[in-house]
């Protein structure tokens, strides 16, 4: 019996857990790393991958998308593929419920590690409006019972007061959940004071602070010290703090209005000042006509995002309860986020994440590759960004490196095209020459959802968040 299932042969490999870049094959067995070594016997192996010239990283671990969110114009799963054509192999998803999430994949999985987040929307997936406090332990364990491995709050769009923000924390915490927020209580808003509130929220707590460009658009200062400032809270926090930041110019956000007409989630409000328009229905149709908001829909089997007439008829239709997008982020925020680091010469922000999956902007791998090719990063710096970091966040020890025994989970980019071509889980290949191959996907649970996930059908696997970055505070 040959001695690997296959060798990823001739390619530079960025491994940053074992201080190598350099050329070299990398032979797996069993949906393991089994060796990586300048040569492997070509004749040792069933079969051989020619990855000369190419990038081999670690499969991208993308630590904030959207795949299991609830939609009314477009169907998420198709994340899933979207994703797994952007050369992503394991995901956490940033806001579903557990059957969303497990319907997506059973449906159009495209062969990824998925791991999700309950999303607390009251009147929807919780009932009435804020939770008392004592109903809040149980949203957490039915959270974790139905396979999702956390929380997400959602303040951008549904905030809770201060107390109740805080005690969410806490109650998380308590059950070693994850838990992540789109920033903004009642009393702030999704932008810099939202950072501004969260070491008074968290206390000494744990919690993955979602998306930070977002709070450093230039709302409340200047952008480029909005950006100092929440450097500052985050690094001041280090050891407490999960966080990511994505680079795509577009954001995702919602169009809904009241029935008096006035838009009303706190995002889009923020997108429609910052460019004069009244925050109101008449203000977003003037917005989509001028080209400025467009209304993210759905056209056969493709995601994408609608301009003008077109998009002024869905948002008319659907009655303003569609996914909208604005190009309201700061690429010199994203650069600075992306890459500063500490005195110690520690990344700040941890990953970089695309906020996408659903949404049509999964460019974390070009964004990064473009880092690189620029000189503010380093290839094993993007292997960092990428992957490691991420499976730390995550606490998954057997990703995120090519040590052997490792899961063999890859992604291989052309640096030539600044693009992923190929990329593979457990050395199954999910995607070739950016056609995805992956079909269902593998579910991560806690301890708690294992029954869930085992009736489920899925292939899955059980997380210890105790030993994720979140918890072990490394
Ligand atoms: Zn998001």
């Amino acid at each position: 019996m040959a001695r690997f299932d296959l060798i990823l042969a001739g390619g530079r490999v960025l491994d940053p857990a074992n201080a190598m870049d350099g050329v070299a094959d990398i032979g797996i067995k069993s949906g393991k790393i089994e060796a990586v070594a300048p040569e492997l016997d070509p004749f040792d192996t069933e079969k051989t991958v020619d990855v000369t010239g190419k990038w081999v990283m670690p499969g991208q671990i993308d630590t904030h998308a959207h795949v299991a969110g609830l939609s009314r114009n477009w169907d998420p799963a198709i994340g899933y593929g979207m994703l797994a054509r952007a050369g992503t192999t394991t995901v956490l998803d940033m806001g579903g419920t557990g059957p969303s999430l497990i319907d997506g994949i059973k449906r159009k999985g495209a062969g990824l590690n998925v791991a999700g987040l309950f999303a607390m929307i009251p009147g929807s997936t919780i009932p009435g409006r804020d939770p008392t406090t004592e109903q809040l332990p149980d949203i957490v364990a039915l959270a974790l019972q139905q396979g999702c491995i956390g929380v997400k709050m959602l303040g951008g769009y549904h905030p809770f007061t201060p107390e109740i923000t805080a005690e969410i924390i806490r109650a998380c915490n308590n059950q070693m959940a994850y838990i992540a927020f789109h920033l903004g209580t009642k009393e702030s808003g999704s932008h810099l004071n939202g950072l501004r509130e969260i070491p008074g929220l968290v206390g000494k707590g744990r919690l993955h602070v979602c998306h930070v460009n977002s709070y450093c658009r230039g709302v409340i200062e200047a952008a480029d010290d909005e950006c100092d400032e929440a450097l500052d809270i985050l690094e001041n926090m280090r050891g407490q703090l999960n966080s990511e930041a994505y680079h795509a110019v577009q954001n995702g956000t919602s169009g809904s209005c009241d029935k008096d007409g006035n838009v009303l989630a706190n995002v889009p409000q923020n997108c429609l000042r910052m460019r004069g328009y009244p925050t109101t229905r008449d203000g977003m149709r003037q917005a989509i006509l001028d080209g400025y908001a467009s209304v993210v829909g759905q056209k056969g089997g493709q995601i994408m995002y609608m301009r003008g007439r077109e998009a002024l008829d869905i948002f008319e239709k659907l009655n303003t309860q569609v996914g909208m997008s604005f190009p309201v982020n700061l690429p010199s925020s994203a650069f600075k986020l992306a890459t500063s680091k500490n005195t110690k010469g520690e990344f700040i922000v941890d990953a970089v994440s695309t906020d996408g999956g659903s949404h049509p902007r999964n460019v974390a791998i070009q964004s990064t590759m473009a880092l690189v090719q620029f000189g503010a990063l380093t290839r094993l710096e993007l292997a960092c960004k990428l992957s490691l970091t991420p499976a730390r966040m995550l606490g998954l020890h057997d990703k995120g490196h090519f040590s052997e025994g490792a899961d063999a989970d890859i992604t291989v980019l052309d640096p030539a095209l600044n693009e992923p071509v190929m990329s593979f889980v457990a050395g199954e290949p999910i995607m070739i020459g950016g056609q995805v191959v992956g079909t269902g996907g593998r579910l991560m649970v806690t301890p708690q959802g294992e029954a869930t996930a085992r009736d489920s059908g899925l292939p899955y696997q059980v997380l210890d968040l105790s030993q994720s970055k979140l918890y072990a505070g490394y």
